[in-house]
């Protein structure tokens, strides 16, 4: 990137500088030529003899000269506003692409590892309750280290499915009638069961959407698990539904590690994890909030994100009915 930078400006510079020559070489020879037409002139009109036709052909001239002055500066500096769009627009997508690579290239590790660990845990859990003699406390223990592992390889599945299908626009939206209360307490019930004393939820019951099930389970469970993710296990997170004028809002608060101010604007694009060593240091592939957002906007909703008091973040879906 660096290189190409430099590349860049130096032919940018280049162009630049070859434009403000060629001005200057062409104001240039307009004055040129101008003189030779007084030279002319002269020779031609007696200006004592005709001092009258004299002046005129003269004003004439340097008139001329202006004409030409005006227009050589007006498509010089046409010329450059041109160049520096396209210089700009060209950058712009260039730049863009390269980013977008190097964070494809971050997914993939991301993503292999995230695959593989799961995997591997549920491998070990495994063979220490074939091979061990075991209590029912520790095999319960370690079965539901496997379902934990297990769930987790689930949803990164569906995140992946579900980006996919949105971005080659194969998924079918399937719309109905949803208690969206009644789906959050199951959804907050299954957290509460991995990750017990973590939650406190306020839900107005009986609010209903219509909408469609899977992908809002997914909006839900990305918020839910970013919570858990970024917050310190002895900190609890409150999630809530209410129903504000027609529109149903979820709220899912943490008093975790927040997000910088100026993070907040690019982490609902694809790929983007926030580049400071505390959030990078849980997994995560970069794609749970930017499928948060597409989902909330095929509801025709909007997410938003702000900071918790004393610290923390607090993520708000609001959908119309
Ligand atoms: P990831 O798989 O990395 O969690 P997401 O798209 O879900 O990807 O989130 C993008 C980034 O936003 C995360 O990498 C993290 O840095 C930040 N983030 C998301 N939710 C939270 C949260 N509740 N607290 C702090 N940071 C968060």
């Amino acid at each position: 990137m660096r290189f190409f930078t430099s590349i860049y400006f130096i032919l940018l510079a280049y162009i630049i500088l070859a434009i403000g020559f060629w001005e200057w070489k062409l104001q240039k020879q307009n004055g040129s030529i101008y003189a030779q037409q007084v030279i002319t002139l002269r020779t031609q009109i007696d200006s004592s003899a005709h001092p009258y036709e004299y002046r005129e052909q003269m004003d004439a001239l340097h008139h001329t000269l202006s004409m030409r002055k005006t227009q050589y500066v007006g498509e010089g500096a046409t010329f450059l506003f041109v160049i520096l769009i396209g210089a700009f627009v060209v950058y712009r997508s260039f730049a863009r692409r390269i980013i977008l690579s190097r964070q494809q290239n971050n997914f993939m590790l991301s993503v292999t590892h995230e695959l593989k660990s799961p995997i591997a845990a549920m491998k070990l859990n495994l063979q220490t309750l074939e091979k061990r003699q075991l209590s029912d406390e520790q095999k319960a223990q370690l079965i539901d280290r496997c379902i934990r592992e297990s769930n987790r390889l689930n949803d990164l599945c569906n995140n992946m499915l579900l980006a996919s299908q949105l971005e080659g626009r194969q998924y079918k939206t399937q719309r109905e009638d949803i208690n969206l209360s009644a789906l959050m307490e199951d959804i907050i019930t299954g957290y509460a069961n991995r990750y017990p004393q973590r939650f406190e939820e306020e839900l107005t019951p009986g609010i209903h959407i219509y909408g469609d099930r899977v992908m809002l389970e997914m909006a839900v469970n990305n918020l839910l698990e970013n919570a858990i993710k970024y917050t310190p296990a002895d900190k609890l997170i409150s999630v809530s539904l209410s129903m504000k004028q027609n529109v149903a809002v979820i709220v899912v608060a943490d008093n975790g590690t927040g997000i910088p101010e100026s993070e907040k604007k690019h982490i609902f694009e694809k790929f983007y994890r926030v580049g400071n060593e505390e959030s990078r240091k849980a997994k995560g592939t970069g794609l749970g909030l930017y499928l948060t957002n597409k989902i909330v906007l095929q509801h025709k909703g909007r997410i938003t994100v702000k900071d918790n008091t004393p610290s923390g973040s607090v993520f708000e879906i609001s959908i119309p009915m």
